[in-house]
């Protein structure tokens, strides 16, 4: 079935007492005799509640994996597969323009623990293999990056993966299953900050780890020692979420190309990245790979860092706020904000200047999305 409808059906399989929705099952222990293990015994962190079973399962048939696991956020998605995949004396080959809390898990916590990391560009895959080591073990790249939205030569990805012995993982967030699903051209695993388009509503922090039934029971064991469990509440709102990702995503998709499109015509902006404009560097491998190109934008002002916060201070609809992926529009200047752990000469180094504003675009109607940045524009081009 098509991933609308799967979205709202699959894993939708208890009808306790006729009810139409699942209800939340607020109970962090569950009564059993039968406990072989430490695993079977129904507990709320065990991630093993009728909540989490059923969103599991939902999570699994829209990306087309054997299974999945829901995390306490994006984060803990993210730590728990790679400490689940690395040991000490491992290494990891990692995207360097990625988000800003994976990019200091790697470059700071990881080494801490015997772990280390080499970045590679996206886009050029002739060179990774100079940076394979012995100890190599997974390779790691981002859908569109944040917030620059590079869209990574990600069937050269698996295909190295492939080549190398190497478990390939992907951070699918920007994308959302609804425009990309990485598990059907062959990545290992697919990862999610829930928190963004999966739920949808900027209510809740979730994560998501989709791929095969054996990578997914050892990410399970390790989140059940790492307790980055998620809450039942959460996880009953992440599954009503998710049941209207393809509507939102529809609108996610389209306001975000008017908005591209808008702001690449104005005479205040100097550069736009998105990869549905045609003057996008990867935009063929977009349009070839991706079923939209996604809500966020990112730009730059003549005008910069002063500029880009008058521009932000006028904007009546856009809120300024980080986080992508709900019903209203945002904006961030991420040095302040996503990518603020990192040193300026690191930010420098993989292109996110300063001044670089990043909308994520909500559902609002695009008109009126794309009138409120034209007057905001009015006072950033006076002041700047
Ligand atoms: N991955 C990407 C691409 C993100 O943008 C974010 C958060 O902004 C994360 C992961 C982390 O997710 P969370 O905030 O849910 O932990």
């Amino acid at each position: 079935m098509d991933i609308q409808t799967r979205l709202v059906h699959a894993g939708e399989e208890t009808k306790v007492d006729g009810a139409v929705v699942t209800p939340i099952f607020q109970s962090a222990t569950f009564g059993s005799a039968e406990e072989q293990t430490y695993d079977d015994i129904r507990y709320l962190r065990l991630s093993n509640t009728p909540n989490h079973q059923l969103l599991h399962a939902k999570l699994a048939a829209i990306s087309g994996g054997e299974a999945a696991l829901v995390t306490g956020s994006g984060m803990a998605a993210i730590t728990t597969a790679l400490l689940s995949l690395l040991q000490s004396g491992d290494h990891l080959l990692i995207q360097d323009c990625i988000y800003g809390g994976t990019h200091t898990f790697v470059s700071q916590d990881a080494p801490r623990l015997g772990m280390s990391c080499d970045f590679i560009k996206g886009n050029e895959p002739e060179t990774w293999a100079g940076k394979l080591r012995p100890e190599t073990k997974a390779i790691y790249v981002e859908t569109m990056t944040n917030p620059l939205l590079e869209v990574a030569d990600m069937e050269a990805v698996v295909a190295f993966a492939k080549e190398y012995g190497l478990v390939s993982l992907i951070d699918n967030t920007f994308a959302s299953p609804c425009n990309f699903r990485p598990l059907e051209i062959g990545f290992d695993i697919e990862l999610h900050s829930a928190t963004k388009y999966l739920n949808g509503h900027s209510d809740i922090v979730a994560g998501a780890v989709i791929g095969s039934g054996e990578y997914l029971e050892a990410m399970t064991h390790k989140l059940n020692r790492l307790g980055g469990s998620l809450d039942t509440h959460a996880c009953f709102l992440l599954q009503r979420g998710l049941k209207t990702l393809a509507l939102r995503m529809r609108q996610h998709d389209a306001n975000g190309l008017e908005l591209a499109r808008f702001l690449s015509e104005h005479p205040a902006v100097a550069q736009v990245n998105y990869p549905g404009l045609d003057t996008h560097p990867q935009y063929e491998r977009a349009r070839r790979l991706l079923a939209g190109a996604g809500g966020v934008v990112s730009f730059e002002l003549h005008g910069g860092v002063e500029a880009a916060e008058q521009l932000v201070a006028g904007l009546e609809l856009a809120v300024s706020a980080p986080s992508l992926g709900g019903v209203e529009t945002l904006i961030t200047r991420p040095a302040t904000t996503s990518h603020v752990g990192l040193s300026a000469e690191e930010r420098a180094a993989i292109g996110v200047g300063d001044g670089l504003l990043r909308v994520a675009c909500g559902i609002e109607a695009s008109v009126d999305l794309c009138a409120d940045f034209a007057q905001a524009l009015v006072g950033a081009q006076a002041g700047g």
